[in-house]
């Protein structure tokens, strides 16, 4: 190859088996979180030992290399993004591919129980809009789902990200027997602030204590419930995730519905997913995944890192094959989700 092809090469976009290019890269910082959701983790969680995670400058140069072939959207989550020690550092660095316009988006996926702290930080790093994951407005619910959280905090924190002129979308689990009586009041609060609501299905991921089939309220049941209430108008607002969009008529929000189980939307995938161990995974759903930290260790030049990113994208599949039902017991992948972020 002579050394423009080399270069041009470097630069392409990466692009999948079935024509699907990568712009959306999500990185799990770390697999730690003080929250301990019931659908997520089990109580007595094992984590990685702290040194085998990438440092912060190392995540950044694997971010930045993805930048440099066409990712358009980092989206920081875990675990707990925010429990990650100098995670500012991190956000503040990647900001300059803002700056540079080489990079679209910056935004996080939180909990919500730090952002009192960082939020006019992580605006000031160019930071726009924030997902922050409340499944219940109810205190003694949320403490029962979260095992370890306190409502007043994140509340605090949404207030904060607000004074701060982050936009936010909440993001609930649909739990059955859990938030399935306060679906609305959630819509009407959120919208109420100006923020959107997306729920998402219950994902089979790592084992838990409880049956998820127990916990899974397919969001078809949930739309049709509300429909009794509202006018859903069908939108074609997108942010280049997987949520779809209709707007309230009644309360001029936007609702989004994430829906893996009942309908996914594999073929419009543009993701892949970063570990905090340098683990790249091609799919939510899937095993298969690719070791970067290797080759980025490797060598200080990103030759070899960029070899492995293509072969990765290379054997990216088609889509994942979620089910929840009573005769399915195990987990689709083992790995908890927390692991690959959401
Ligand atoms: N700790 C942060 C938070 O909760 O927003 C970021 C990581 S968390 C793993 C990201 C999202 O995944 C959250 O919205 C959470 O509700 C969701 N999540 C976790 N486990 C899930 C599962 N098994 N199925 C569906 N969503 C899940
Ligand atoms: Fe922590 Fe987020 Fe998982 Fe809850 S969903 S345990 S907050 S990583």
């Amino acid at each position: 190859m002579t050394a423009a092809q080399e270069t041009l090469a470097r630069t392409a976009p990466l692009v999948d088996p079935f024509g699907r290019a990568i712009s959306y890269l999500r990185v799990s910082v770390t697999d730690r979180c003080d929250f301990r959701c019931v659908y997520c983790m089990s109580e007595d969680m094992h984590f990685l030992p702290k040194q085998d995670l990438l440092t912060l400058e190392e995540l950044d140069r694997l971010c930045s290399a993805f930048v440099a072939r066409g990712v358009q959207k980092l989206r920081i989550t875990g675990g707990e993004p925010l429990v990650r020690r100098d995670i500012m550092k991190l956000f503040r660095s990647l900001s300059r591919h803002l700056v540079a316009g080489s990079l679209e988006e910056l935004t996080l996926t939180t909990n919500g129980s730090q952002l009192g702290r960082f939020a006019a930080e992580l605006a000031d790093c160019g930071v726009k809009r924030v997902n922050v994951s409340l499944d219940t407005l109810d205190a003694d619910k949320f403490r029962k789902v979260t095992r370890w959280g306190d409502l007043d905090k994140v509340l605090e924190g949404i207030d904060a990200a607000r004074a701060a002129g982050l936009a936010i979308k909440i993001n609930a689990v649909a739990l059955k027997g859990v938030n399935d009586d306060e679906v609305e009041a959630m819509i009407e609060w959120a919208h109420g602030l100006g923020m959107d609501m997306t729920f998402i299905e219950v994902m089979p991921m790592g084992d838990i204590e409880p049956s998820r089939y127990d916990q899974y309220w397919p969001l078809s049941q949930l739309r049709a419930r509300l429909l009794d209430r509202y006018t859903l108008e069908d939108i074609d607002y997108m942010t280049g995730g997987p949520a779809r969009y209709v707007r309230v008529r009644e309360t001029g929000g936007r609702i989004g519905f994430i829906t893996p189980l009942t309908h996914n939307f594999c073929e419009s995938c543009n993701r892949v997913r970063l570990t905090c161990t340098g683990t790249l995974y091609m799919c939510l759903g899937q095993e298969d995944a690719a070791d970067l930290r290797a080759p980025l260790r490797a060598s200080k030049d990103d030759a070899l890192l960029l070899q492995a990113v293509e072969a990765a994208i290379a054997r990216k599949p088609k889509g994942h094959d979620f089910v929840i039902d009573r005769t399915t017991s195990r987990p689709a992948v083992g790995r908890h989700m927390s692991v690959t972020g959401g």
